[in-house]
């Protein structure tokens, strides 16, 4: 990419936002991209022991080395489950069909307060949880318990046949909610609607707080006493895309403002970030050296203070407002909420017949 002027040329990728060429994104750019299955957000969660995940992981794919998994390649002979003793150890009868699972399934599911249901298989038993535990705590709690069953059910089948030794189902049971219960120690889950919650809450042994909702007023606030603030939007919508700042002091007053309407449609972020340099632009017109910039995008306000991923399209308006903030004796910026950005927000959306507007 030409940067022109006194910068130095840049080498750009164009198929990164960044620009930048990396392993893991010319990966993502050569992988072969698939939805993600359903069951994936049960089984990789922040609050599952990933030897659990792992288990489960396998037993979903049909990978577990399960008697009949092992039968296939040659390895062994006998492929009765060693729970049951009488039906085949498939994934699906091991983790879900076998009496001894079947229990643990009953009692687990009593727990969150629902009756085991008849399914075809383990694909089925998620998307079934999947259907029932929408969101929330509850949907926690299960998505551990889940995945803490077939581990200890994939524990006592390796017991059994390593070690010659049963364990009482009941005793399983217990290391099963013990292990939930050590899983959430120390954490608290919020949730919003409490009357649901306590029964499972209680019978887990997790400890579960009500989201508090504490309402917030806002509005325009003027800057410190010396300061000046330049408030900013970008508006884009199916037919039109534009951006607006303006620019008060310390009480209020208005010094300027400019709204843009842009020939090409581009990305809101792209947007904002234009309507952040058109402030600047405005602060450097009225020779202003302490500037305090607010926009409601989070994005253009990271890109500001050098964090998350700034696209390579920008990197000209990039060099330009940095050479102009540099102008700047002081500078800040911060994120606004939109009911204290209506003013820019008003400008970024105003239809004008010509392309710019300053007042
Ligand atoms: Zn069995």
């Amino acid at each position: 990419m030409e940067c022109g002027g006194t910068d130095s040329d840049t080498l750009v990728w164009p198929h990164y936002p960044t620009g930048l060429l990396t392993t893991p994104y010319a990966w993502n750019f050569l992988r072969q991209k698939r939805d993600k299955p359903k069951w994936c957000k049960w089984i990789w969660q922040k609050y599952q022991p990933p030897t659990y995940s792992a288990c489960t992981w396998l037993a979903l794919l049909d990978k577990a080395p399960t008697l009949t998994n092992l039968q296939r390649k040659g390895l062994v002979r006998e492929v009765t489950s060693l729970m049951c003793k009488s039906e085949v150890e498939t994934v699906d009868h091991l983790y879900l069909k076998c009496p001894f699972a079947a229990f643990i399934w009953s009692l687990v599911l009593r727990k969150m307060g629902l009756q085991r249901p008849r399914l075809a298989g383990l694909q089925a038993f998620v998307d079934w949880l999947d259907q029932t535990f929408p969101i929330g705590a509850p949907q926690h709690i299960m998505q551990v318990a889940f995945v803490a069953a077939i581990r200890c059910l994939w524990k006592e089948r390796c017991t059994r046949l390593f070690q010659g030794r049963e364990t009482h189902k009941l005793q399983v049971l217990k290391s099963l909610y013990s292990s939930v219960t050590n899983c959430f120690r120390g954490r608290s889950l919020i949730e919003n609607n409490m009357d649901l919650v306590q029964l499972i809450a209680k019978n887990w042994d997790v400890l579960i707080t009500a989201r508090e909702f504490i309402p917030t007023e806002i509005s325009w606030l003027p800057p410190l006493e010396g300061w000046f603030k330049s408030n900013s939007d970008g508006s884009l919508t199916s037919d039109r895309a534009g951006y607006g700042a303006i620019v008060r002091n310390c009480k209020g007053e208005p010094l300027r403002v400019v709204a843009v309407q842009e020939q090409r449609l581009s990305s809101i972020n792209v947007l904002e970030y234009k309507a952040i340099l058109a402030g600047l632009r405005l602060c450097q017109q009225l020779s202003l050296t302490h500037v305090h910039f607010e926009s409601d995008s989070t994005t253009t306000v990271n890109w500001l203070q050098g964090k998350g991923c700034f696209p390579w399209q920008l990197l000209r308006d990039k060099h330009d407002m940095q050479a102009r903030l540099a102008d700047l004796s002081e500078w800040k910026m911060s994120h606004s909420y939109r009911e204290g950005n209506q003013v820019a927000d008003f400008l970024a959306s105003w239809r004008m017949s010509s392309g710019m507007t300053v007042l």
